[in-house]
């Protein structure tokens, strides 16, 4: 099938619009892959401190490693994929984003509702309140053995505000996920291969609430089998190409026949 009869088939269901995003999206935002880049922190992997143990253990080792991310990702800025997305956002075409990334590039590309159910890399938060603040910014990612404190209760650290290996969801956040997509009936698929759990179960309930699943990512994946129509490309080239069509099209007269 074309894209051009793609998109007619979409128009013609009156879209509701999910996109359920991993990592392949914020490749091309300039963010290198983080081993590698920096030699110091070669020697240990994700699973070794993104965890409740390792911060307990050595909460200083941990916040040198997430400045040692921020300083990386400061310089990342949203790709055509992202603003793909806010413009399906603004033409009313989607009801949200679900995201496994904690990079805060929906968010500063503009989209609004966004549910990232991994958390979210650019907030820190209390351990014990509610306490919570944005720490993106170069002041605070170039401090050296600094274990931040809570201003508020004084005394409690501060962590990152994402879900740690070991961790549960947050299930409020987990919730709208499922609300969402049990109201979408389209959903898109952008550069994950959804095998990390729980999010993998998304698109097979998004499947048996019969929505058209389609998939963007740079290769076939095991979502393939599933999906009603898989673009393979980088999502920076193939989301816009699609939704730019699709909101042309929608825009262009289809908006009052549905
Ligand atoms: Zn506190």
């Amino acid at each position: 099938m074309s894209i051009d009869s793609i998109t007619d088939s979409l128009l013609e269901l009156g879209p509701k619009i999910v996109a359920l995003v991993g990592a392949g999206i914020s490749k091309a935002s300039g963010m290198p892959t983080f081993r590698g880049e920096d030699g110091l922190w070669n020697q240990y992997h994700a699973q070794d401190l993104a965890t409740p143990y390792a911060f307990n253990n050595n909460p200083n080792l941990v916040w040198e490693w997430y400045r040692a991310r921020m300083r990386i990702l400061l310089e990342a800025q949203p790709n055509p994929a992202h603003e793909a997305l806010t413009k399906l956002e603004e033409a009313g075409l989607l009801i949200g984003v679900i995201t496994q990334n904690v990079d805060g590039l929906h968010e500063i590309a503009k989209t609004k509702k966004i549910v990232e159910v991994h958390g979210r890399i650019r907030y820190a938060r209390c351990q014990v309140c509610d306490y919570i603040q944005r720490w993106d910014n170069k002041e605070f990612a170039e401090q050296k053995d600094i274990i931040p404190k809570c201003p508020k209760c004084k005394n409690n650290l501060l962590r990152p505000d994402v879900v740690w290996f070991g961790e549960p969801l947050d299930q409020i956040k987990w919730q709208e996920a499922v609300q969402w997509i049990n109201q979408a009936n389209i959903v898109l698929i952008i550069g994950t291969s959804g095998v990390v759990h729980p999010v993998a179960s998304l698109p097979w309930l998004a499947k048996k609430n019969d929505a058209v699943l389609l998939e963007f990512n740079i290769e076939e994946t095991p979502l393939t089998a599933i999906s009603d129509h898989s673009f393979f490309g980088p999502c920076e080239t193939i989301l816009p190409e699609f939704s730019d069509l699709l909101i042309k099209k929608y825009i262009g007269g289809y908006k009052n026949n549905g």
